[in-house]
């Protein structure tokens, strides 16, 4: 807990957090369908989510923008496009951009709670460790400015990413 605002880090998968009101998805810029993150989160929320995408689309490194979760058993989806790592620059301030914008979109439409993958550690090629820092960093410096967001929850896909994510996090569980 830091204030009212409780952080965890769990391994599991982005699409199978049913407590959460909104998943954040590891977006490509058109909002469409792809590997890793976002190819789990369109297969789960099925058709409808393309095509609600489609007008938001294409987005900008460092991005958010908000669909309803269609087949997802959350309210909402969050989609960000994380910073393709040395290549979209400056890359950490684009990541934690990511973060910053999708809990600002939480809080304008009043959520309790959101559950975040581990952004651009897959196919954007962002270090494991460095994205852990970066996205720590960002968090705890947003904690202070949320009223609606009392749970954040990162969901690392692999034991190893948990562990890197819980030592960021300075979680000792
Ligand atoms: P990016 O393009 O932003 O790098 P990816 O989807 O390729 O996004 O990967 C981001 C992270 O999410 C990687 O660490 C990957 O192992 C992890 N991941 C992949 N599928 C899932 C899932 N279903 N739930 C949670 N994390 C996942």
């Amino acid at each position: 807990m830091e204030g009212n605002v409780k952080v965890e880090c769990t391994q599991g998968d982005i699409t199978q957090q049913a407590d959460l009101d909104a998943v954040v998805n590891a977006a490509n810029a058109e909002l469409r369908t792809g590997g890793g993150v976002a190819g789990a989160i369109h297969r789960a929320a099925g058709p409808e989510l393309e095509e609600a995408c489609r007008p938001m689309a294409p987005i900008k490194p460092g991005e958010a923008v908000m669909s309803p979760g269609f087949g997802l058993p959350n309210k909402k989806i969050i989609h960000c496009l994380g910073p393709v790592y040395n290549i979209d620059k400056p890359s950490d301030q684009l990541l934690a951009s990511c973060y910053w914008n999708a809990l600002k979109l939480a809080e304008s439409v009043r959520l309790s709670s959101v559950g975040f993958p581990a952004i651009s550690t897959g196919a954007f090629g962002y270090p494991l460790e460095e994205a852990a820092e970066v996205t720590a960093d960002a968090i705890h410096s947003v904690i202070s400015d949320l009223s609606h967001v009392a749970l954040i929850r990162m969901v690392l896909f692999s034991d190893r990413d948990l562990q890197v994510y819980r030592k960021a996090f300075r979680i000792n569980r």
